[in-house]
């Protein structure tokens, strides 16, 4: 598994490899409590990210916003932008390469060092072969003092203390974490020593079975980043809805995303156009309910709201409780059709037809109902 650079920089940071302080952002949080100057950097898994702009330094002319949007516009290599992390800037007086990985024709672990890293490492290894250097070592005996003190002096490391301990860390966390790459590119020359700018980290998915906690971890930061592409983060709640703008005058929330998808399809059929779609996402609540409508309520075009539930988990009389509190809000009637099934449905649509709001068990016919709402019949 690959990590992102703020993952990795993480685990630096637990095993003493100097990073530099910050903050992850994504796409809908303020940024506005930022000091400059701050590096700001695009947080995706390909490699080259400088080259593609995904590197911005901010000194505070600019609107930080504004370098935030153009960072979530790219596309890097294909990947889509979904955070960012913002550092204090560094002054870099000189760039080196240092990675740890498996040199698997010899069966040993390799260190490779480059005397000029940076963003054109790649080039540089083909140009100028003389300034790359392939270090082995026994596994069962780790790396020896001497290596780490010709390695230093190759890199022109005068602190070989502090190069020491950096090395060090690397092979524990290559060794604790069941690493089958760990890249620092670069390893800043900083005027207060050595720091790590760069990490990559990939993380060899055999050995899984020994770090389930870190994987499941892992892969929670990894969707959680993905949610929040697509999200809006209402209000100063935790909770986010999953709203996708559309272009016609149906409003359609619905507490899954297949209901969503199957729904869609159904108003589209019947000749509908849809307004937005809302999925209100896993178990849920009269409050995110009403969120929704209220978001949903806020596209110009709506003619009719469309609301599809399928209570597993979620309650219906729940439901129904933040479709009447929305109800008593609107003042200009948008008619709401409900579809309602599952725990608690015999309570939520007695709620429903005591507010004479139309709710219906066929999915069907609650789609067909909402159409021709809109249709003006
Ligand atoms: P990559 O392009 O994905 O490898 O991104 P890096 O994190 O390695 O950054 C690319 C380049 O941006 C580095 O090689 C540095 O030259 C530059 N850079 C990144 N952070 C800083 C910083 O804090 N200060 C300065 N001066 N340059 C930085
Ligand atoms: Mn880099």
């Amino acid at each position: 598994m690959k990590l992102y650079e703020f993952q990795g920089k993480e685990i630096f940071k637990k095993y003493n490899i100097p990073v530099q302080s910050g903050c992850l952002i994504c796409k809908n949080d303020l940024t506005k409590n930022l000091v400059p100057p701050l590096v700001l950097k695009a947080q995706v898994q390909a490699g080259g990210r400088g080259k593609a702009g995904g590197i911005k330094l901010w000194d505070g002319n600019k609107d930080i916003s504004q370098i935030a949007d153009e960072l979530f516009s790219l596309k890097i290599k294909g990947e889509r932008v979904k955070a960012l992390l913002a550092l204090e800037q560094v002054d870099i007086l000189r760039e080196i390469y240092i990675s740890m990985t498996f040199n698997r024709g010899k069966s040993t672990p390799v260190i490779i060092v480059g005397t000029s890293g940076g963003m054109d490492i790649e080039k540089s290894a083909q140009s100028d072969k003389e300034n790359i250097h392939f270090i082995e070592f026994d596994p069962f005996i780790g790396i020896l003092d001497y290596q780490i003190r010709w390695i230093a002096k190759k890199l022109q490391i005068k602190d070989v203390a502090e190069f020491r301990k950096i090395i060090k860390a690397m092979y524990q966390i290559f060794r604790d974490y069941d690493a089958s790459l760990i890249e620092i590119n670069p390893l800043a020359v900083t005027p207060h020593g050595l720091m790590a700018i760069d990490s990559k980290i990939d993380l060899d998915d055999q050995a899984s079975f020994r770090h389930h906690a870190l994987f499941q971890k892992l892969e929670e930061e990894k969707k959680s980043l993905k949610d929040k592409e697509n999200s809006i983060n209402l209000e100063s709640t935790d909770d986010t809805i999953t709203f996708v703008p559309l272009s016609g005058d149906i409003g359609v929330i619905s507490d899954g995303a297949g209901t969503g998808l199957l729904t869609l399809d159904l108003i589209s059929d019947f000749g509908g156009k849809v307004a937005s779609f809302c999925e209100l996402g896993g178990i849920t609540n009269s409050e995110i309910m009403l969120k929704a409508l209220r978001l949903v309520k806020n596209q110009s075009s709506l003619k009719s709201i469309l609301v599809v539930l399928i209570g597993g988990f979620n309650r219906m009389d729940d439901m129904a409780e933040g479709i009447i509190q929305f109800k008593k809000e609107l003042k200009d009637n948008v008619p709401i059709f409900i579809r309602m099934c599952g725990t608690k449905e015999e309570i939520g649509k007695q709620l429903m037809k005591d507010e004479n709001i139309p709710v219906y068990n066929s999915l069907i016919d609650a789609a067909e109902a909402a159409v021709e709402e809109a249709r003006g019949n």
